[in-house]
């Protein structure tokens, strides 16, 4: 359901910046990956009416095109520049042992074999749960924050709308993205929404529990999310997707945060 909020609100917002809209679908782990998942996420994307320029229009285009498995050489190319820059290190701790201060050189050399990679962020002004995060798995998997800038980059993009709650790790992506030569996150337009919430202030995904849109699609009229989209940026009466298009600009300034970074180097301290 926040899911369905955030693309109504991201597609609106490109819309008003004359933007192109990116469909990127993360599929590097396998592990929770199924293929009945993407189907899903075109019927809901179909349903709540919402069109993308880039990207895949179907299962097989983005089997052949489009997954994650074939930007591999990609991700192991930029991790691999990282390593030359001296910046990645193995490390076998928890995100809570990292948040209180992990010895990087026992980390190295302990005789642990299973082991992530992580970048050292000790030059950056992270939040502490991103303190030294994870570039590629224990599992061997590329880790989201990684592959996200490193897909950013090849889909070049230059307009990133997404929820408040992921703005510590916008903060990180920016950083990241520094050591990458000519990424387009140097100049970068970072818009963060309110995520919905319901009477009592909890987020919507949370409230309505296991009801997934899958199930919510079989009943209901997307009018709803356009609805809560509406009360968003104060307009009661919304019913469609063209009305919430032509609300002023200035609806959308008063709730729309945008994550004031001059350069990503500001984020080196
Ligand atoms: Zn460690």
């Amino acid at each position: 359901m926040g899911n369905a909020f955030s693309f109504v609100l991201t597609y609106i917002l490109a819309k008003k910046l004359n933007a192109q809209i990116l469909l990127r679908i993360d599929d590097l782990d396998n592990q929770r990956f199924r293929p009945e998942y993407l189907e899903d996420i075109f019927k809901s994307l179909d349903w709540l009416g919402i069109e993308w320029d880039e990207g895949p229009f179907s299962i097989q285009e983005f089997q052949q095109q489009y997954s994650q498995i074939h930007r591999i050489p990609l991700y192991q190319k930029a991790l691999q520049n990282l390593q030359e820059a001296g910046l990645i290190f193995p490390c076998s701790c928890s995100r809570l042992q990292t948040q209180n201060g992990h010895d990087r050189k026992i980390c190295i050399a302990d005789d642990i074999k299973e082991k992530s990679l992580r970048i050292n962020t000790q030059n950056a002004k992270l939040h502490s749960r991103l303190v030294d995060f994870v570039v590629k798995r224990k599992e061997g998997i590329f880790s989201y924050q990684f592959a996200s800038v490193v897909d950013d980059q090849y889909f070049n993009c230059n307009t990133i709308i997404r929820g408040e709650d992921l703005r510590d790790s916008s903060q990180a992506q920016i950083w990241l993205a520094s050591y990458f030569p000519g990424h387009p996150f140097a100049k970068a337009l970072f818009l963060h929404h309110p995520l919905i919430t319901d009477k009592e202030g909890n987020k919507l995904s949370k409230s309505l529990g296991a009801q997934s849109l899958h199930e919510i699609r079989k009943t209901k009229s997307p009018t709803f999310i356009y609805k809560e989209v509406g009360h968003l940026l104060g307009e009661k009466n919304i019913q469609t997707l063209e009305e919430l298009l032509s609300l002023p600009q200035s609806r959308f300034d008063q709730v729309i945060s945008t994550l004031s970074i001059k350069t990503p180097f500001d984020l080196r301290s």
